[in-house]
């Protein structure tokens, strides 16, 4: 960067010391360079003005243009509403305001010119427009064209920082900036893509003059951005591949044999032993592997992980296994035990509610080698637990475990162990290119077979005694079902009297001596949890009542029911989940998705997804267009999807090219040596050392 773009902002005409503090505290501005990078999020046509007579829709922006003829105000409790009357050629409307009456008041003058600029709304029978922008005409700075709008804090605002403002200081950087910026991007991808120069680009983006210049502008510097992006994960990747040394597992060694000749429960899918495959291959490359184990809900990733463990044990290294909550870290404990119990492995699990004397004997034996295999929850991740030798860590439901916490797991050798990660999630491919894009993917797209696809339908709470009626049906037939309430905060009261309310409900529809309900949920205590669970697995009771503590873990074949209640509460993901509960045996299985009569536009269309598809990939993108990437992957941390101009969920294509000519590159030319990539080597160095923490993750 030059020294131009490294100006520190209160250089710039019009900010100073004091305003340069709150563009540093309060939109992380400090130079030239960043308010360049500041760019607006939309813009307003101020060429077209509408008429009253004609307004497009409600909530559409509407920019008007006409006189204030009348103002009042009505008082509203404590508050008191003001409404100026708005007229131009072909009408009259309302602006009204709800807040702040008193000093927009006196702004509002009878008979003067003003531009408005607000979202149209009908109350009553009538358009108005809440809050508007308001100028008076003569003091309207941009009477046509594009007027960028620029995000902003109250702070800033009060400081005369507002949208304008900064528009103001933007549009007075671009006019210094010619032959000031460098172009990043190699000129083959500028050509091949047509894409605009990067002085261009920032001239074009703040202030445009026509549509085609913004929509240039955004396009290169979103593909900038997914771009070097890319290239960073690649890079990373590449770097650890070529100094950080894996442990070699030269065979699959005798317990997998065993294993896999003698206690093997089913023949493997091909999908599952192609990921075999994959996974002995990293193993051999005394390179340490890094991989992603995508596959839908009952795809069988357990036995994957299981067998993956097995390897590591043959070849004389110690094995962990890392779950989200006690109860999935519990089932695989007694599950893989179950599977594992001819074999001479030791195998234990360590989870929160592990007493201390125990505890210190697992640290023991972890240590001294005698324990094999180590299942647990975050506890693992302490720094009191230290292993003789940990070969393979594999990390179940990825999707809850941030970077960071990878990146302790494999601070606990010299040598990292090898990691396998399990998304039971499927995460939309350019999410996943991008999340993880320092990883190796490996997918399993087919289910075991003879799995019957699950019915599932929606039904308002109007239809409920219907639905009781089939649950009825299916009891007698000999089924199990679940009830899934809400209880997203364990501590919410109000959801937990609704599960209480709706338990007392179902006990009176489903009395005894016929038939019989378990409950379980946060509240309880594990014991207490677990004995109802057990209940119910037995088959002793009939209907479980449950909060999402049961999203993860349980396999219950016999159970062919799922009531989700107040499904409109539930993210698309957790809905799959819940879902992937029944369906797990011969006979036909059925989910029943519960809503209450008036449904959001986005709670219809998570409704009607999961009627439609169940597909967890196809579900996943859905997700991730209708929640945005930060709130789908739970986690903001990584940084990685902290991007300025570019959306992962909106512009899918330019990820994956971005993605595809940084690979381009990097397999040309690994070391970016060439005289056309020397500027991207500098670039890239540059982001490379500026967050160090990286390097252990990668
Ligand atoms: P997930 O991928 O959701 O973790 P699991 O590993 O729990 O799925 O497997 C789901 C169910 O499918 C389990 O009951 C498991 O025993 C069974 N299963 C796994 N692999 C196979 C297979 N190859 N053939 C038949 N059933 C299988
Ligand atoms: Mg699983």
């Amino acid at each position: 960067m030059n020294d131009f773009l490294r100006t520190p902002i209160e250089f710039l005409k019009g900010v100073g010391p004091q305003r340069a503090e709150l563009l540093h505290q309060e939109i992380g501005v400090f130079t030239f360079n960043d308010l360049l990078n500041y760019f607006p999020f939309r813009y307003i046509n101020r060429s077209q003005y509408h008429r009253v007579s004609d307004l497009p829709y409600v909530d559409s922006y509407a920019q008007l243009k006409g006189r204030i003829i009348q103002v009042g105000e009505t008082a509203m409790g404590r508050q008191k509403k003001l409404t100026a009357k708005f007229q131009d050629e072909t009408g009259v409307i309302d602006l009204v305001w709800f807040q702040g009456a008193k000093w927009i008041k006196p702004l509002l003058k009878i008979g003067a010119e003003y531009q408005i600029f607000g979202k149209a709304k009908i109350f009553g029978n009538t358009w108005n427009i809440p809050h508007p922008e308001i100028t008076e005409w003569k003091d309207v700075l941009l009477k046509t064209g594009l007027q960028p709008v620029y995000s902003t804090t109250e702070k800033l605002s009060a400081k005369g920082l507002h949208s304008k403002g900064i528009e103001k200081l933007t549009a007075q950087l671009v006019a210094q900036i010619k032959g000031k910026i460098e172009e990043t991007l190699p000129s083959a991808i500028l050509q091949e893509h047509r894409l605009i120069n990067r002085e261009l680009a920032f001239l074009q983006v703040h202030t445009p003059k026509s549509e085609q210049e913004f929509v240039n502008a955004r396009l290169r510097l979103k593909f900038e951005e997914l771009f070097f992006l890319q290239m960073e994960l690649l890079l990373r990747k590449q770097i650890s591949m070529s100094k950080s040394k894996g442990f070699v597992f030269p065979e699959v060694g005798e317990v997998f044999n065993s294993f896999y000749s003698n206690h093997l429960p089913f023949t493997l899918t091909g999908a599952q032993k192609r990921v075999l495959k994959e996974i002995r291959k990293d193993f051999m490359t005394g390179h340490h592997m890094n991989r992603l184990l995508q596959g839908d809900v009952g795809s069988g990733k357990t036995l994957v992980a299981l067998l993956t463990m097995l390897m590591g044990i043959g070849n004389g290294f110690q094995a962990a296994l890392m779950a989200p909550t006690e109860i999935l870290a519990n089932q695989h404990f007694e599950g893989i035990k179950e599977l594992l119990k001819d074999l001479p492995i030791r195998i234990e699990l360590l989870t929160g509610s592990v007493r201390k004397k125990a505890r210190v004997a697992i640290h023991e034996g972890l240590e001294d080698g005698t324990i094999h295999l180590l299942i647990g929850t975050h506890a693992l991740l302490e720094d009191v637990v230290q292993f003789k030798n940990l070969g393979i860590v594999v990390i179940d439901e990825q999707h809850r475990f941030g970077v960071a916490q990878r990146a302790r797991m494999w601070r606990k050798n010299s040598i990292p162990p090898h990691v396998l990660i399990m998304t039971a999630t499927p995460i939309p491919r350019t999410l996943a290119m991008t999340f993880y894009g320092d990883l190796d993917v490996s997918v399993i797209d087919e289910l075991p077979p003879g799995r019957k696809p699950i019915s599932t339908v929606h039904r308002y709470e109007s239809h409920r005694l219907r639905v009781f009626g089939f649950i009825k049906e299916e009891i007698q037939k000999g089924r199990q079902i679940y009830i899934v309430y809400p209880l997203i905060n364990e501590s919410e009261t109000l959801d937990f009297n609704n599960l209480m309310s709706g338990y007392e409900a179902i006990t009176r529809a489903f009395p005894l001596p016929e038939f019989r309900v378990s409950m379980v949920h946060g509240k309880m205590k594990a014991e207490d949890k677990d004995f109802e669970m057990q209940r119910f697995v037995r088959g002793e009771t009939q209907i479980m009542v449950a909060t999402t503590v049961i999203e993860v873990g349980v396999n219950v074949p016999n159970a062919s029911v799922m009531i989700i209640e107040s499904s409109e509460r539930f993210g698309l993901s957790q809905l799959h989940q819940l879902r992937g509960r029944v369906g797990r045996g011969a006979e036909q299985s059925y989910c029943i998705l519960m809503t209450g009569d008036k449904l959001s536009k986005d709670t219809l269309k998570r409704v009607e997804t999961m009627v439609r598809s169940s597909d967890g990939f196809e579900i996943a993108e859905v997700d991730l267009q209708l929640r945005g990437p930060g709130d789908l992957m739970g986690t903001q941390q990584s940084g990685l999807l902290n991007l300025k101009i570019a959306d992962i969920a909106k512009d899918a294509q330019l990820v994956v090219m971005a993605r595809e000519e940084a690979r381009k590159i990097l397999e040309l030319d690994p070391g970016l040596e060439r005289p056309q990539h020397l500027k991207l080597r500098e670039i890239l160095i540059n982001v490379l050392n500026s967050k160090p923490n990286w390097g252990e993750i990668a």
